[in-house]
């Protein structure tokens, strides 16, 4: 046992770090420090709490954070970039899954002690039981859809929200007798776990795969959320502050990627965007217009003389992990004198952040990464935009066409430079699945392969002109 006021300091410690690692966390320079700091305070608050509590022998603690640390530094190391998503999904769901684990024990603990559990108590563990439970299945459904173990299609049925609305009353009803009849029987705990896993499965089976990083956001919103409940249920604050900080940062980001797509979230919870209804519906037509396509020898030759060149970086970049050789490429053009800025859209890619991450990887000096507001109005100076592997974040009709899916969403005016290069294999749409008519634009290039063969073939030849 440690005296409570040390406890309760640790704790104090443990949150501000959360705090400030979060803080640290909103910006590419000062992120690593903020996981680390974050880190450190989440190893402080399970160290304080074993000590205090001395649930288990030291033996067993340290055989758990041993497993649980080579597993942890396996998976981040081994994981592929592209890969993030579902990673992240499946850690939701283990939050998720802690939380009903700990709630079922608060409820079994005094009842197989014959104590009485007080009605706060009880309504508090229902909320985390339900939330925990729809968090994990739901995030293991995010996680097989991401990771093409069932198929990323929405999956609907007629009057499947009522159906899903019948089985949350259900658990509603179950919830409150298991609350109120302090012998209820023990059949009733189980069917409200097994409701909410169902429950979790109905409500991320209609949602396509490109929305799951949504999705994500949003589950591990309800993973703080359920924490935070069972920091009320066991009387832990930390836990409280952590799950109360994950809820919201949750939110945030939720809110923040759907105005991104300038959609609501109902839009993207019951919407099945991505089940095929949106591709042709809407946008542009590409009747009657035609693609003008760039050698690799013109389109270095355009580069290498440009005085400022704007990057616009994309999901495609992604998936060829160009990231090394687009870096290759700006040293280059920076080296013949020319200034060289990356435009970050804050969807592009398939995770929030993503393209940062990406070219934070390749050591992409941070100044020179601008947000769609800083360098939407520098495009018209631009000597050349390159777009490489981006499609729906660069397409003018979100700006012009009221009939596009995407009409509304805030993109990167990619049409207003001097010249623009698009590289991407053939004319395939992005996750919106619908014409861009960037492409058939009079200033616009089409340079087709795989972004990583076109930059290296562009670097070799940049470097021979
Ligand atoms: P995008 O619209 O999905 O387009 C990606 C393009 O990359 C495709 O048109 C594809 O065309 C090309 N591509 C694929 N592999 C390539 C390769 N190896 N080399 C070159 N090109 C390649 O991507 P985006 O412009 O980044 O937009 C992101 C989309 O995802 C937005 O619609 C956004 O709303 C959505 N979304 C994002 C998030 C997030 O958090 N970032 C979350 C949910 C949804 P080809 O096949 O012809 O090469």
């Amino acid at each position: 046992m440690i005296p409570h006021f040390l406890v309760e300091l640790g704790y104090l410690v443990a949150s501000a770090f959360f705090i400030v690692g979060l803080k640290w966390l909103g910006s590419p320079a000062t992120a690593p420090r903020g996981n680390r700091l974050s880190s450190i305070g989440m190893l402080l608050a399970i160290v304080i709490t074993l000590v205090d509590i001395e649930i288990l022998s030291w033996t067993n603690v340290l055989i758990g954070m041993v497993i649980g640390s080579a597993l942890g530094l396996w998976m981040a190391r081994s994981v592929k970039m592209t890969s993030m998503p579902q990673m992240v999904a499946l850690l939701n769901g283990f939050g998720g899954g802690a939380s009903l684990l700990v709630a079922s024990a608060e409820y079994l603990k005094p009842r197989l002690l014959g104590e009485a559990i007080a009605t706060g108590t009880g309504v508090t563990i229902q909320l985390s039981i339900l939330i925990g439970a729809v968090t994990l299945s739901g995030s293991l459904i995010a996680w097989a859809k991401l990771q093409e173990v069932m198929t990323g299609k929405p999956i609907t049925w007629p009057g499947q929200q009522f159906f899903n609305a019948v089985i949350f009353l259900g658990i509603v009803a179950l919830g409150v007798m298991l609350v109120v009849q302090g012998d209820a029987p023990m059949w009733m705990l189980a069917a409200v776990i097994g409701l909410a896993l169902l429950l979790g499965v109905f409500l991320v089976i209609p949602i396509g795969g490109a929305d799951m990083p949504v999705v994500i956001s949003l589950l591990n919103s309800y993973s703080g959320i359920a924490a935070a409940m069972t920091g009320f249920v066991i009387d832990n604050h930390v836990l409280i502050i952590a799950g109360a900080l994950v809820g919201s940062s949750g939110i945030i980001l939720t809110r923040i990627m759907c105005k991104a797509m300038n959609r609501s979230l109902s839009n993207v919870l019951f919407g099945a965007f991505g089940g095929g209804g949106a591709a042709g519906g809407g946008g542009a037509s590409a009747e009657g217009l035609s693609v003008r396509s760039i050698s690799v020898e013109d389109a270095a030759v355009q580069l290498a003389y440009a005085r400022t060149l704007i990057v616009v970086p994309g999901y495609g970049l992604a998936v060829a992990q160009a990231q090394h050789v687009v870096r290759e490429l700006a040293e280059l053009v920076a080296r013949n004198g020319g200034q060289v800025k990356y435009a970050i859209h804050p969807v592009a890619g398939r995770m929030p952040g993503h393209m940062n991450v990406l070219l934070a990887e390749a050591n992409v000096p941070y100044d020179q990464l601008y947000d769609m507001d800083q360098i939407n109005d520098q495009f018209e100076q631009a000597d050349v935009a390159l777009v490489i592997g981006a499609n729906d974040v660069v397409n003018p009709a979100a700006r012009s066409d009221p009939s596009s899916p995407i009409y509304g969403m805030p993109i990167l005016d990619v049409d207003k430079a001097k010249s623009i290069i698009v590289m991407k294999r053939g004319m395939n749409p992005g996750f919106a699945g619908i014409e861009n008519a960037l492409f058939y634009h009079p200033r616009t290039a089409m340079l087709f392969g795989d972004a990583k063969q076109s930059l290296t073939r562009l670097v070799a030849e940049i470097k021979s002109l």
